[in-house]
């Protein structure tokens, strides 16, 4: 993986982990029903630092679009075809990262 690439994924992590606090916050907040339709402004997790898109999205929704931790969500037409492919395309892509640079504890590995 090159500086790049592996600059470009540090960026989507911090994106995520920001997603990861808004479906936190709302799973304390909403009622059964309201995390079902209550639509939320989650942000795209793309490689752009200056991405500023948003991704309507319940946290019911939210929560069902990842499989596993190399998942990201994006919107249609951010994804880069160098670091990650495309599992599905409808409202939102979900990409999945061909390799994170992550050390065994999940954390980014230092750099070089
Ligand atoms: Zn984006």
């Amino acid at each position: 993986m090159t500086k790049s690439q592996e600059r470009r994924i540090a960026n989507e992590l911090v994106f995520k982990s920001r997603n990861e606090n808004s479906k936190r916050m709302a799973l304390d907040v909403l009622d059964h029903e309201s995390r079902a339709t209550y639509k939320l402004n989650f942000v795209c997790e793309c490689s752009n630092e200056h991405c500023t898109e948003p991704l309507a999205l319940t946290v019911i929704e939210y929560l069902n679009s990842r499989r596993n931790e190399r998942q990201f969500l994006l919107k249609p037409g951010h994804q880069q075809s160098d670091i990650e492919t495309v599992i599905r395309n409808e409202v939102i892509t979900v990409v999945e990262k061909f390799e994170l640079p992550m050390t065994i504890d999940g954390r980014l590995k230092p750099s070089r």
